[in-house]
């Protein structure tokens, strides 16, 4: 199959002119790529907690590019050109809002907050607004009024899976991309590679434990798949 893309833990290939499998690899960056490593097992991880996920939205009326898991590290989704905005939506402070708005790590917000970042490596994803993703032809108002409704739909119900398994979700990334009908999609991956999770006693197990090098991430990785796994 033609590569299409490689990314950092992702590996894209065209598998006709409507279907790409996606394969998980192995790789773990942190601060855009500054801290990388390659971490066993990892991959299979990710790929099934996101193929768990996404079967799940896909059930409760999100429209995504899952269609379905062919092994460990490939799934088959639906091609889709990914628009360069990483969507994300926050229900407690953690991770970069800590340290640009001075707001305590922890502190719950009465509402979710969703904000957008150029997807640019280059440029280090910097955070841009609906005027300014308009005015560079990143998409137009109204699918930005799209994009956001649908994420907060999905934060509502990724809150409720997650706390179905003690775990509290504090932000996550989301990428859209649209389909050759013009479709917009949620595309990309739903792990603890884009996710922050805690469990009651506030201790992560998403990529943070990587990041902040706070302890193991397979084990981490591995309670969030058992315990979504044995509730599916
Ligand atoms: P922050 O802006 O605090 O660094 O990240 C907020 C949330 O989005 C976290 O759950 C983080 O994992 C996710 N996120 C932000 N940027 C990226 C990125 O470039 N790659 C991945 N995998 N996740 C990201």
């Amino acid at each position: 199959m033609k590569q299409l893309y490689q990314g950092k833990a992702k590996i894209v290939y065209e598998k006709s002119p409507q279907e790409v499998v996606i394969h998980f690899t192995d790789g773990a960056t942190a601060g855009n790529g500054a801290k990388k490593a390659t971490i066993e097992g990892k991959g299979v991880l990710n790929s099934r907690i996101s193929n768990l996920l996404f079967e799940y939205l896909g059930e409760n009326g999100v429209v995504t590019h899952f269609i379905k898991q062919l092994n460990d590290r490939d799934t088959l989704c639906r091609k889709v050109t990914i628009i360069p905005l990483e969507v994300i939506v926050r229900n407690i402070a953690s991770g970069s809002i800590v340290r640009r708005l001075g707001i305590e790590k922890g502190t719950v917000f009465d509402q979710p907050t969703v904000e957008f970042s150029y997807k640019n490596d280059d440029l280090g994803d910097p955070l841009l607004n609906d005027d300014h993703a308009v005015a560079l032809k990143i998409a137009t108002r109204e699918e930005l009024d799209h994009i956001k409704r649908e994420a907060l739909k999905i934060n509502d119900l990724l809150k409720s899976r997650f706390y179905s398994i003690a775990m509290t979700l504090v932000d996550f990334k989301l990428e859209f991309g649209k389909d050759d009908e013009g479709v917009i999609r949620l595309a990309d991956e739903i792990s603890p590679d884009n996710c922050r999770l805690w469990n009651n006693e506030n201790i992560s197990f998403d990529k943070d434990l990587f990041r902040e090098d706070s302890g193991d991430l397979i084990e981490g990785y591995e309670a969030v798949y058992h315990l979504l796994e044995e509730t599916s």
